[in-house]
């Protein structure tokens, strides 16, 4: 008896230390970070935060709502306004977005990747809306909040944020973080959301994407193979949706992994302890 209770006591010490040990990004008010605003509406529901046209991420902390506010890579130096909708109107939310120099790097892939013909530029553009669609989407839905879970223990072969430069030319800077490991190590969910997107698409090659609620999407890419799952299913925090490959523009196995905030796609390193 004794025992038992010393049980559920323990238990519920556990229980208290997993629920406390949710997620919580690191602030950088960079291109590419995140901005923490504190939003004081005293009301249980979520406040309505907005920064270039999509809604924000809210969640409560210790009684207080706080926005986490995604910034865009090509976010503009200096002041940058987000809001807050109260009934008494539009009141600014400003902060200030300071200069990170991301460093270059330059990449070899097949010629056919960088230049593209005219049925592999109509087929991106075929996908892109699939694969925004997915990423930039806010459903206002408020999904649990656990530990962030690593999607793979590799080396970081690639940082996020390097401006890249493929055969000579340079594209667009590099949107998420690149993990080193064998073709086939499996590949976990970051946090618990919902399947809205998974295709074999011409860049980022065979692409899981996962809805985490109120804009905070997760997108795993360059896979070998996909987990017996489908678009619309629920995943818990962990739980395995694929494999890694080098599918897509790809230089060798590894996982491309991509954070994003109100359609802004974040550093996934701040995410990490
Ligand atoms: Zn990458």
């Amino acid at each position: 008896m004794r025992l038992g209770w010393l049980g559920v006591f323990l238990s519920c010490i556990l229980l208290s230390v997993q629920v406390n040990a949710g997620t919580w990004p690191q602030e950088a008010r960079i291109p590419g970070g995140i901005a923490i605003l504190e939003i004081p509406q005293r009301s249980e529901s979520p406040p309505h935060v907005f920064f270039n046209n999509q809604r924000v991420y809210t969640v409560k902390k210790e009684g207080r709502w706080m926005a986490w506010v995604g910034i865009p890579l090509n976010q503009k130096l200096g002041k940058a306004e987000a809001f807050w909708r109260t009934r008494e109107g539009d009141l600014p939310l400003t902060f200030n977005v300071a200069d990170k120099a991301y460093p270059q790097q330059s990449l070899k892939v097949a010629p056919r990747q960088v230049n593209l013909s005219a049925e592999d530029l109509a087929r991106v553009r075929r996908e892109a809306p699939e694969l925004s669609g997915a990423m930039n989407n806010f459903r206002p839905v408020i999904l649990p909040l656990p530990a962030l879970v690593k999607p793979l223990e590799g080396r970081h072969s690639s940082p996020f944020g390097f401006r890249r430069v493929f055969n000579g030319e340079a594209r667009n800077p590099h949107s998420g973080l690149d993990l080193a490991a064998p073709q086939g190590t499996p590949i976990k969910a970051a946090l618990p959301g919902r399947i809205t997107a998974q295709n074999h698409y011409f860049f980022n090659g065979k692409t899981v994407v996962i809805d985490h609620g109120q804009g905070l999407t997760s997108m795993y890419c360059h896979l070998s193979a996909f987990a017996n799952l489908k678009v619309g299913d629920e995943v818990e925090v962990g739980q395995f949706i694929g494999e890694v490959g080098t599918t897509g523009r790809s230089t060798g196995p590894h996982l491309h992994w991509t954070m994003s905030l109100n359609a802004a796609r974040v550093d996934p390193e701040l995410f990490l302890p």
